[in-house]
């Protein structure tokens, strides 16, 4: 057992100071007791739980930037995703590992200690099965174990090209699953992960376009026990439409019409949402997974925020396709989208608590961990010890009440303020840098220039 100790500390109430922090062997807090005196090792003077990130598909970091290019006039969700596509026909399992293990460092640096990695890169170029049926998704676990990030890591079924159950196209061989396939390759991930650190499985349907009515029950019944499930559920209107052409129902609706959606599951982009829909989420406690930056990238339109939050809705942040990797920069994002889109000021806010950035970062723990499915999240006797110090010197973190430390963190500081990083009870980015930092960058350059030749 360690005894910490730390000027202030976010507690799930709010700042609390002079708090002696016990962590065991095995990097769970055991107690947590402010108003203490000093003793133990220092922690540092500002101290908040890491933030989990519920959406990441790590091979996208490796064309984050490529795709800001005018092309065609209609330029869209789908005209990236035919890049995606081209990524995807040549990526290695060696190539995935290394990405994911850049990525994760960059995500430790930016304050998320945990990651729900929604990976449905599952085959060979060609679309066979790897002699190792989960080869590529153990890269992404032993890039996650090497890094020292958390992870809930969801293998995706993915079987059809569109609504009704149509064929696959020749880009999307390496996802393609039966649902007996699927629930294979889940069953041997969760036994492998079972026996790494911080890490566990959930469930994934990629969207409702891409399997069937019948594959989302038989998933579901053959799954003993609750586990987290994610799906894309209203990123793009064609989807909304579609789905309406299809069902006679958007997706939401037709989601809650047919299936029991409760506090485990995740709708990754519910972005186009009528009011009704809005409120059924919120009222199921179901998390919205908002990818605020790659959102906006993609174009892809904005999430009904205040009135979901209005309502007690559940939500979290995702980096997504990672063309941003920031707590601060997504979270900040949601704020403004909400301004831009309403023409005010101050929209993600609470009866009890005025003061934005308190709401964002507390909203986005509370929804990420729930989203991930572990005891993550908030600084409290039960939880891992996934915890991010901030730089006091930074003058505007130096300078900030209680009130007012998040909200100047995350919309006034340029630098990242982040100075060191602990998950599951061990340091893992200190002053900014991680163990593996010198080794890694330059692989990672390696595989940059071998995918953008
Ligand atoms: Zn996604």
């Amino acid at each position: 057992m360690a005894v910490w100790f730390a000027e202030k500390v976010l507690l799930p109430q709010g700042w609390a100071t002079n708090v002696r922090i016990e962590i065991s062997s095995d990097g769970d807090i055991t107690s947590v007791t402010p108003d203490s005196v000093p003793q133990g090792s220092r922690l540092g003077a500002i101290v908040v739980p890491g933030m989990p990130n519920l959406h990441s598909h790590s091979f996208q970091r490796a064309m984050a930037g490529l795709t800001e290019v005018a092309l065609n006039p209609a330029d869209s969700f789908w005209s990236w995703r035919d890049l995606m596509y081209r990524l995807v026909a040549k990526i290695t399992p060696q190539q995935l590992e290394t990405i994911a293990h850049y990525l994760y460092i960059e995500m430790l640096k930016a304050g998320y200690t945990s990651v729900a990695e929604f990976h449905y890169l599952h085959h060979d170029p060609q679309g066979n099965r790897y002699p190792h049926h989960e080869e590529m998704a153990l890269c992404i676990s032993n890039a996650a174990h090497q890094a020292g990030i958390g992870l809930t890591l969801l293998p995706v079924l993915y079987s059809h090209a569109g609504f009704g159950g149509q064929s696959p196209s020749a880009g999307q061989r390496r996802f393609i699953h039966d649902t007996e396939g699927y629930l294979s390759l889940h069953d041997r991930l969760s036994q492998h992960l079972s026996k790494v650190p911080m890490q566990r499985t959930g469930l994934c349907f990629h969207s409702l376009r891409a399997v069937t009515p019948e594959q989302i029950t038989e998933v579901l019944s053959a799954s003993s026990h609750p586990q987290p499930v994610h799906i894309h559920i209203a990123e793009q209107k064609k989807e909304v439409d579609d789905c309406l052409n299809w069902s006679g129902q958007r997706p939401v609706e037709w989601l809650y019409n047919n299936v029991q959606v409760d506090r485990n599951w995740c709708l990754v982009h519910a972005t186009h949402l009528t009011d009704h829909e809005t409120d059924i989420i919120a009222h199921s406690q179901a998390v919205a997974g908002l990818c605020l930056t790659t959102e906006a990238n993609l174009g892809d339109g904005i999430f009904p925020g205040q009135r979901y939050v209005a309502r007690g809705g559940i939500w979290g942040i995702g980096s997504d396709s990672h063309i941003s990797v920031s707590v601060s920069e997504d979270l900040r994002w949601f704020e403004y989208g909400q301004r831009l889109h309403l023409q005010r000021r101050n929209r993600i806010t609470s009866a009890e608590n005025p003061f934005v950035g308190d709401v964002l970062y507390q909203g986005a723990l509370q929804g990420g961990a729930q989203a991930l499915g572990q005891r993550v999240g908030r600084i409290e006797v039960g939880y891992r010890a996934d915890l991010l110090v901030l730089n006091s010197d930074d003058p505007f973190i130096a300078t900030a009440d209680d009130s007012m430390r998040l909200n100047r963190w995350l919309f006034a500081c340029a630098a990242n303020p982040i100075q060191h990083v602990m998950t599951g009870g061990r340091w893992v980015i200190r002053d900014g840098r991680h163990r593996d930092d010198q080794s890694l960058t330059q692989k990672f350059i390696t595989v940059l220039r071998e995918l953008t030749d």
